[in-house]
């Protein structure tokens, strides 16, 4: 548990043509355990790897940077893409979002190994032709997003968490694959293959508020995007302490 993944060793995965769903074989309920949880995600791991319809965009450079965490985690975190630190690393959310994010699992009170953290695309968006691109990141597009998520979808059915958090207007479009501002995506309920979803704000939009933000607003974003992590808690039956219900207030 809490290692980062994957980890289990599978077989050559099939390549997977557009918009197909990536085969998960069929297995007993009872032999659902943490090793065939992780030789599923080895094989999507690796078919992202040869992933034609992603890295076949052009729009997306070629490191896969796929999930981190519990791979039987209650709670599953859904960011927009990679950026460059987590390209560097191969891993989601290690760059400064990723650290908004860890405060705010801290909050909650859980380890970051506790949860599964993972994006829509895999593959860190390129500006441009990437030569002049920096630090700098951008959102994935449509085409992007869609081209991914049958690898995201995979991984939802293989995890099969009790709730999912998504990251961001960006994030909440490419997994319910429809358009929409924020505050409409907050304010609905969503499900994913029968899984509530739960759309709240992406870190980066917390670090701007803190940064260039009246202090106010950054204070009311925090709020609103701690509301959604108390929905989260309760989703999962996590206790909420009085002190953790005050929060931002
Ligand atoms: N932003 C995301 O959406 N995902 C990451 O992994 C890092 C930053």
């Amino acid at each position: 548990m809490g290692m980062p993944l994957p980890m289990a060793e599978s077989a050559n995965p099939p390549s997977l043509p557009a918009g197909k769903r990536f085969p998960i074989p069929a297995v007993a309920e009872a032999d659902r355990n943490e090793v065939w949880v992780r030789v599923q995600l080895n094989a999507i791991f690796k078919a992202l790897k040869s992933c034609p319809d992603c890295s076949g965009l052009g729009t997306l450079f070629e490191t896969v940077v796929f999930a981190a965490g519990n791979p039987q985690a209650e709670i599953m975190f859904v960011g927009e893409a990679p950026g460059l630190e987590e390209e560097k690393e191969r891993k989601p959310f290690v760059g400064p979002d990723g650290q908004k994010l860890d405060q705010i699992l801290k909050a909650m009170g859980l380890p970051r190994e506790q949860v599964y953290l993972t994006n829509v695309v895999k593959f860190r968006p390129k500006k441009g032709d990437g030569r002049f691109q920096g630090p700098t990141n951008r959102a994935p597009q449509e085409d992007e997003m869609a081209a991914s998520l049958p690898y995201l979808r995979a991984e939802i059915e293989v995890v099969r968490p009790k709730v999912i958090v998504a990251m961001g207007r960006t994030a909440a479009e490419g997994l319910l694959e429809r358009g929409g501002s924020l505050a409409s995506f907050r304010n609905t309920e969503h499900s994913f293959e029968g899984i509530p979803v739960i759309v709240t704000c992406h870190p980066s939009y917390l670090l701007r508020q803190e940064s260039e933000g009246d202090p106010q607003q950054a204070k009311a974003a925090k709020r609103l995007a701690w509301e959604d992590m108390l929905r989260v808690m309760d989703r999962v039956g996590m206790p909420v302490a009085e002190k953790q219900r005050k929060y931002f207030l």
